[in-house]
């Protein structure tokens, strides 16, 4: 017996079709689908709006969890070529996870937005990291980045060794904790970490690779297998972490959100008329008893006014979130931005993090996120993230703490 098919509608086709420019979103692939016809009137479409979940029940990548208007919808669909077309239906999708595809769904609708409202973005984008060797992890592991990424591990498994790693694309100088090597004097031999060596593959706006490797006493720094003293190439790397021994003072806010007090006061203002996530409408005071520290008041959605100091550690990181998200969209704008949070042990409900996931995975949110937090059942039900877990490795013992990457698919096949 013949099984349904969902197909899309000649107008949702043309919905993908035109979110897409109807062009591929296949990365890097971009190819124009639509033209005039050679020699005749009308006009030739070479394009195809795939499913991103299957239109048959045993098609590629199964069907998720969605009902039939979902699947027929054009969020479930990808315009591409018709080479990629075919290329991600091979081996029943099994190479193309769907919450790849809607990665990619995202950051194509994202770049075409940008041409047709003509503003330029210094589109960059990272690829992967590739631990080469390093003393907390497995030798030769790789994480790979999409748009909204998670790396979930218990307290101490290096989650912010990899943070450190990817902000050596911005500043070197978070590497000091991984030895002496980043001064140029060798410590005594017992002192001396393990070899760290790794590499990043990015895009800014051309493909570029940058090697790291620290050893007795020395960086050595490599783009393009060129040798440089550090990276000449612009990226921005925002961090912001959150530990749990909160102090409930602004400074600390200032202090977290790394920025000088005249860019603060102007994000304020940008976020006082657009709106956060979360943050409404603040201001800032200077403090009665310490003159180098200001307050903050605002409202905390729809709540009544209230200083920052007196909010709970759930409320206060949910405004330096929208503070950061509000600095890297503008940043952005300059040079491409990879946003890092660190939730460490802060838990919230699944609306509130499906709210800000779904605001950092839209194709208007002009950066990549990468968010660390502890391991969390929660976190299952989104599909929106490409999520890596920190497991301890089979040759884990407690003299040689060691850890391995294992990538995590969120799609319900
Ligand atoms: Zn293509």
């Amino acid at each position: 017996m013949a099984q349904k098919r969902e197909n899309f509608t000649l107008g949702t086709k043309t919905e993908i079709a035109s979110r897409s420019g109807y062009r591929c979103s296949y990365p890097k692939c971009g190819k124009t689908t639509v033209s005039a016809r050679q020699h005749l009137e009308g006009f030739e479409n070479t394009g195809v709006a795939c499913h991103i979940y299957s239109a048959a029940l045993d098609g590629p990548r199964g069907r998720g969890n969605l009902s039939s208007p979902e699947i027929r919808s054009s969020k479930n669909g990808v315009w591409m070529c018709s080479e990629h077309a075919s290329k991600i239906d091979k081996n029943k999708g099994a190479d193309y996870k769907a919450e790849v595809l809607q990665q990619w769904k995202a950051i194509h609708e994202h770049q075409i937005a940008q041409e047709h409202l003509n503003v330029f973005h210094p589109y960059g984008w990272i690829e992967n990291i590739e631990i080469k060797s390093c003393p907390i992890f497995e030798n030769n592991q790789k994480i790979d980045f999409q748009k909204l990424n998670l790396i979930t591990g218990n307290n101490s498994t290096g989650k912010t060794a990899i943070c450190e790693w990817l902000i050596s694309l911005s500043d070197l100088g978070r590497l000091t904790r991984w030895g002496s090597a980043i001064t140029g004097i060798p410590k005594p031999e017992k002192e001396l970490f393990k070899p760290l060596k790794f590499n990043i593959n990015y895009w800014a706006p051309n493909k570029q690779n940058l090697k790291i490797e620290l050893k007795n006493g020395n960086t050595a720094v490599k783009i393009n297998n060129n040798t440089t003293p550090f990276p000449s190439i612009k990226y921005n790397v925002i961090y912001l972490s959150f530990e749990n021994n909160i102090e409930n003072t602004n400074h600390r806010f200032q202090k977290k959100l790394g920025i000088d007090l005249v860019k603060l006061a102007n994000i304020t203002k940008h976020l006082n008329k657009e709106n956060g996530i979360f943050y409404r409408n603040g201001r800032w005071s200077q403090s009665e008893d310490d003159d180098n520290t200001f307050n903050l008041t605002c409202k905390f959605l729809e709540g009544p006014q209230r200083s920052f100091g007196l909010m709970s550690s759930s409320e206060q990181f949910f405004i330096m979130l929208d503070f950061m998200i509000a600095r890297a969209s503008i940043e952005s704008k300059q040079s491409p931005t990879l946003l890092i949070i660190e939730l460490e042990g802060l838990t919230f409900s699944p609306q509130r993090y499906r709210k800000i996931f779904e605001h950092l995975s839209a194709p208007s949110t002009p950066f990549q996120t990468l968010i660390t937090a502890y391991s969390d059942d929660t976190f299952d039900e989104f599909a929106l993230w490409h999520r890596t877990d920190i497991i301890k490795s089979e040759n884990y013992s407690s003299q040689n703490p060691v850890y391995r990457l294992e990538k995590r698919s969120q799609s319900h096949l």
